[in-house]
């Protein structure tokens, strides 16, 4: 290849990285000024460009150019900086950037596919210049972060998501591909405003919207071939259950926020206009990446307290989503480690929602996926007097409303706990139940804590404590990376629980001592090389995995297969 091309390609540009060698041999002699930097101080200096800029959306802006401009130097510098990066490439910085994607678009990062290329879906498939696909993020934009409806505009998610399995797990870029399904919007704002990139109209539905959906993931399939991972990300609840469920048993399909499951079901056949696989729904469990976190971080907890999931009462303020999900999966763990039916299990947890603990004489009332948590006990209004009553070992907020661990919240729990695990998982910051400082200050020290947003350090009584955070990024990558080195061709819930399981094995005495639950993110690259052995090892076990002969040792299998950022030598 030319020099010019060479450096306008971001695979293989390095910048001023080129050697003396390179220039020589590949005509890039005159096209660079004369010095020559390393990877390393290239790597300094951008870190330096960045932290000029002040606003989290130009630091957005700034590595997105890295990205389109030299690939390995952008992967290097988000791996090595990954605790500080990861907000600016994925939340809360891409949805600022969802948001104003109209003005910042500059080059397509991945496939925009609309109701234009109906009928001709495989064809865009192949207009993608990378053949061998292994994880395709996909969004339609109805539901983005927080933040609704962003149509076409949903693009920054898939985007920065995959970036994320490339960073922390390690698949390849070139196997990664982002697409936008683009069926319209009903966000108004976008609609008058002229510089909208999407299709201007109001969002396809029912029928129109299925079949593009259908020919979307049979073009995937077929192009691509049966091992590749889809993820849906940031669908609308409604569309996001009819998807895994009617795709699961054909597809590799994954989502990290939703799961589909018996109970959920019903929720899913009332929604949606899709009737004729309710027997093949049934069998299937779907669970969501965000339960497997929340459930490493109480394993790893069990370090500390002690015994098995059993031996312990789980106490949830907030039935939503979220709680019984994650619920559902301790139910599931406990199930496992005790040979005990997981309607047994399901007993030591109890959930309270805006009315009160939910109890069995409230059975009649409560909607569907409440039900299986509805058991004896005298009905009890709130969450201090829920506390008093049940005794849990372990608290878990995920209500969405903020100031709910209070002073005598806590104190109560600390009074019949040595060490009482509280688990304050509502996001953002400001709707955390209670901070790190008031579980630690209000427990006089004995609180075992983790948050679902980031919280420092606590100093109490002359002892350093760490807050754990229960991200969700601590799982999906490593999980993806198990599915593709092992060619698994579906989802099975085991595989969930192995992540899980995964990543509570790699919190150390040492992260115990402080009383941290999840292991420190920078050593995310090795974490997602557990995982990934063993979600690999249950694929092989289940007979799912297509990758043979089985590696000896998948640890090592899964970390010869992660992509590296270094630069690589041109001769
Ligand atoms: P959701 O489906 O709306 O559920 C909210 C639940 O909280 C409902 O059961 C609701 O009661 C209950 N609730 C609301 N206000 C309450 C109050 N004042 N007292 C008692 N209960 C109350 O929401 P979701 O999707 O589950 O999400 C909840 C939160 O979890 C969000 O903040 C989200 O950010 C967070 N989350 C964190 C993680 C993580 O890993 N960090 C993962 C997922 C979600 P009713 O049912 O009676 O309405
Ligand atoms: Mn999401």
């Amino acid at each position: 290849a030319s020099g010019s091309s060479l450096l306008r390609d971001p695979r293989y540009n390095k910048g001023l990285a080129f050697s003396e060698s390179e220039r020589d041999a590949h005509y890039l002699r005159g096209l660079l000024p004369p010095a020559v930097l390393s990877q390393q101080l290239q790597e300094k200096k951008l870190m330096m460009n960045l932290q000029q800029h002040h606003l989290p959306l130009q630091k957005y802006m700034a590595l997105m150019d890295l990205q389109e401009r030299n690939e390995r130097l952008f992967y290097k510098l988000l791996i090595d900086n990954v605790e500080e990066l990861l907000p600016i490439v994925y939340t809360p910085t891409v949805g600022e950037a969802c948001q104003k994607y109209g003005s910042i678009f500059r080059r397509p990062q991945g496939l925009f596919i609309s109701l234009k290329e109906k009928g001709k879906i495989l064809e865009v498939l192949k207009n993608w210049p990378e053949r061998s696909i292994q994880v395709i993020v996909v969004t339609d934009g109805e539901r983005i972060l927080g933040l609704g409806d962003l149509g076409c505009q949903g693009m920054g998610i898939p985007v920065g998501k995959l970036a994320l399995y490339t960073a922390l797990g390690g698949v390849r870029p070139s196997a990664c591909l982002p697409v936008t399904i683009d069926v319209g919007t009903n966000n108004e704002q976008l609609l008058k405003d002229e510089f909208y990139i999407g299709l201007r109209q109001k969002r396809a539905t029912g029928q129109e919207y299925d079949d593009l959906l259908n020919e979307f993931m049979c073009a995937v399939k077929q192009n691509f071939g049966e091992k590749v991972l889809i993820q849906f990300e940031d669908f609308a609840n409604h569309n996001a259950f009819s998807l895994l469920a009617k795709y699961g048993t054909t597809h590799l399909v994954f989502n990290d926020d939703i799961q589909v499951k018996g109970h959920f079901y019903a929720r899913f056949y009332d929604s949606t206009s899709f009737r004729s696989s309710t027997t093949v729904v049934r069998g299937f469990l779907f669970l969501q990446g965000t339960a497997a976190v929340v459930l490493a971080g109480v394993v790893a907890a069990l370090k500390i307290l002690g015994g098995i999931l059993v031996d312990h009462t789980f106490l949830f303020l907030g039935a939503g989503e979220a709680g019984t999900g994650i619920a559902e999966l301790i139910a599931l763990e406990m199930s496992k480690q005790a040979k005990a039916p997981v309607e047994e299990t399901r007993k030591k947890i109890w959930l309270v929602d805006s009315k009160g603990l939910i109890v069995s004489s409230r059975k009649d009332t409560l909607q569907h996926f409440k039900k299986p948590w509805a058991h004896e006990h005298e009905p009890v209004k709130d969450l201090l007097n829920a506390v008093k009553a049940i005794k849990p070992t372990i608290l878990i907020g995920s209500s969405g409303v903020g100031r709910t661990f209070t002073k005598e919240v806590i104190e109560a729990v600390s009074s019949f706990n040595e060490r009482p695990v509280i688990m304050a998982l509502s996001n953002p910051t400001s709707q955390s139940e209670c901070t790190a400082e008031e579980a630690y200050t209000w427990s006089k020290g004995k609180a075992i804590f983790a948050s679902g947003s980031p919280f420092g350090p606590v100093r109490y009584n002359g002892k350093d404590f760490v807050p754990g955070q229960a991200n969700n990024a601590y799982i999906f990558p490593g999980f993806g990376l198990g599915l593709v080195i092992s060619g698994t061709i579906r989802v099975h819930d085991e595989m969930l629980l192995a992540a899980a399981e995964g990543l509570a094995g790699q919190v150390t005495e040492e992260n115990i001592e402080k009383g941290l639950i999840y292991p420190p993110f920078q050593n995310i690259r090795k974490i997602s090389a557990h995982i990934a052995a063993k979600v690999a090892a249950k694929a092989y076990d289940l007979g799912l995995a297509s990758r043979l002969p089985r590696p000896d040792n998948l640890v090592k299998y899964a970390e010869s297969c992660m992509y590296s950022p270094l630069y690589r030598n041109y001769r």
